[in-house]
């Protein structure tokens, strides 16, 4: 037997117990007549004493373990003079009589400890160690045990956990996929799941009535701290539901989560339309932990001698209740951030609130107080605010002022990360335009169904007004998850692909093995996917989906520790019938 005990369990209980433990040398302090080890394994950490007074031999022995080498001591539980409250196993130490190296240990390129000096690509490289720490060690017994709630809530509802197929055929619509060659089908390619979408739609037809798999998925995208290129989704649908239904579900799944894991409760879910969160925030994921809507301007602002303003399409504004006193410096700091690349407005036209109804603006040329006056009053806005208003083509104007709206939130510490506000996010459309390839493309994935009493716009013209049975779930701005009622009619799913631009026999080549399966008695159905990283993530207040997942790659998607992806041997290429020609260096 290696050990009776664990290094997190032992208190003061315990007293007098001989005990045998293993575990790592966290650190060793050298004290003169005493010497101290931490002893830490994945529970916690155990203190062992050794005195050169009374065992000189065995504290030598002591004294030259290294950092992270795997020992076994044999000792006995006694009281600490020194108690220390923060962790459980404080009022105790092992008053150890023999050490056993297990095996030892060069010394760790970082420390492995709650704060470390290890910066990011090394503890990639040896992640292994970055995983003994207790800070990455929690996020993953956090992910361990928000699948275990996940499976049994759906379980106790009749989920049926159901395995579909990593090796699958690449289709068109989407993000890029990852692709597999075939050794056996010379030529041809496997590309690996962004989805389970075809088949768990399938999986409706064939009367399984309702699945869910926490399952990896695949999409060979840009990388950013929220995205990983595999990534594990919770992935659900049910036969015979609403959208009503699958939001009702999932929204007690969440409280059930938030209560069991976090001891929150999650209640009053908001719902608004795709139209509302883009008008009001600027977002179709809204951090609603805090207000601050915008207001549209156009009718107080234009017709003027301001030019920029009479030009623009649209005109709206923030109000940042309490930074009317911000000085230039910080509303500088604001147009900077504004017209940063990324956000690309032009500029910022700010107006404080004053007292007695007195206002400074940056545009105090064009207006008077007393059309200032009437500008904060469409604001609610009293004195010590702040206006902050962009204008320009629509939605570019609207996603600027919702990153600014962010920052505002941010620097008025109103996105507490221990407050969590979730909403829904309903109408979407159906279709979106792209300007690059002027075409329109599902706005969800083309098996989304259309809103009922928007099917006739199909055939009749302005396709962009279609909404769809489309659903997100939003939580403190993040989105965590969306779905959508699907197409069950084959006729209907024809013309989905005609109007993505889809000729019938290409349909029928992509897309035919599920068309065909709508003729076999296919129930209505629908579902939602969440994105079970960034879940973790959002629960936790943490912006990087990496800090939850145990291997994960860095932004050029590489794995550094194992080196990965790496080029295969010529003998594989041939087997492959692919051509490369490595040059000699190169291999
Ligand atoms: N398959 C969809 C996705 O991955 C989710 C769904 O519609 O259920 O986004």
């Amino acid at each position: 037997m290696y050990r009776t005990n664990t290094c997190g369990e032992l208190n003061s209980s315990n007293i007098q117990q001989q005990v045998c433990l293993c575990g790592w040398v966290q650190r060793i302090r050298n004290l003169g007549g005493m010497t101290f080890i931490d002893l830490r394994d994945r529970y916690g950490i155990t203190q062992l004493a050794f005195n050169m007074n009374t065992n000189a031999e065995l504290c030598e022995q002591a004294r030259k373990l290294g950092r992270e080498y795997v020992i076994q001591v044999k000792g006995k539980v006694v009281e600490r003079f020194n108690k220390n409250k923060s962790i459980p196993t404080g009022d105790i130490e092992i008053d150890v009589t023999e050490i056993n190296i297990l095996n030892a240990s060069k010394l760790p390129p970082f420390t492995i400890e709650d704060h470390t000096d290890g910066g990011d690509e090394l503890r990639m490289q040896y992640r292994y160690l970055d995983l003994r720490r207790n800070t990455v060690l929690k996020n993953m017994v956090f992910r361990h045990q928000l699948a275990i709630e996940t499976r049994n809530y759906l379980n106790q509802l009749d989920f049926l956990e159901i395995e579909t197929p990593f090796l699958i055929r690449s289709t068109p619509e989407g993000a890029r996929d990852f692709v597999v060659p075939s050794r056996l089908n010379i030529g041809q390619f496997y590309a690996l799941p962004q989805s389970p979408q075809q088949f768990k739609q399938l999986l409706m037809i064939a009367g399984m009535d309702k699945y869910f798999q926490i399952v990896r998925c695949f999409r060979d995208e840009d990388l950013r701290a929220d995205r990983q290129p595999e990534f594990t989704q919770i992935d659900c649908e049910m036969a015979f539901v609403t959208q009503e239904d699958v939001i009702q579900l999932f929204e007690n799944l969440f409280i059930h989560l938030f209560k069991k894991l976090k001891n929150i409760e999650l209640n009053n879910f908001e719902r608004i339309s795709y139209h509302n969160a883009m008008k009001r925030y600027g977002s179709d994921k809204p951090d609603m932990r805090f207000d601050m809507q915008f207001v549209e301007l156009n009718h107080l602002l234009q017709h003027r001698d301001f030019k920029i303003f009479n030009e623009a399409e649209l005109i709206i504004g923030i109000c940042a209740k309490g930074c009317g006193s911000y000085t230039r410096k910080q509303i500088d700091e604001l147009t900077d951030f504004v017209k940063r690349p990324q956000i690309g407005a032009s500029g910022l036209v700010y107006v404080q609130c004053l007292d007695n109804n007195t206002f400074k603006s940056s545009v105090d040329k064009f207006y008077t107080q007393e059309d200032l006056q009437n500008l904060a009053a469409a604001f609610n806005a009293t004195s010590g605010d702040l206006l902050l208003i962009l204008s320009g083509k629509t939605e570019k104007t609207r996603k600027a002022l919702g990153e600014l709206r962010l920052e505002m939130g941010n620097r008025l510490n109103l996105r507490d990360k221990e407050h969590f506000k979730a909403v829904w996010v309903v109408d979407f459309p159906m279709f979106e335009w792209d300007e690059e390839t002027q075409r329109f493309y599902a706005k969800h994935h083309p098996f989304t169904s259309p809103k009922p009493e928007d099917v006739a716009l199909l055939d009749s013209g302005d396709i962009a007004k279609i909404n769809a049975n489309a659903y997100d779930l939003v939580i403190n701005g993040v989105e965590v998850g969306g779905g959508s009622i699907r197409i069950h009619d084959r006729d209907l799913q024809k013309k989905i692909f005609r109007t993505l631009g889809f000729s019938e026999s290409e349909a029928q080549q992509q897309f035919g093995f599920l068309m065909n399966a709508f003729e076999y008695g296919a129930p209505p159905h629908g579902g939602i996917a969440f994105g079970f990283d960034r879940m973790c993530a959002v629960f936790n207040g943490i912006d990087s989906i990496r800090d939850f997942i145990a291997f994960p790659k860095n932004n050029l998607g590489r794995d550094v520790m194992i080196n990965a992806p790496y080029q295969i041997s010529n003998e594989q290429l041939k087997e492959l019938s692919i051509q490369i020609n490595y040059s000699e260096k190169d291999e």
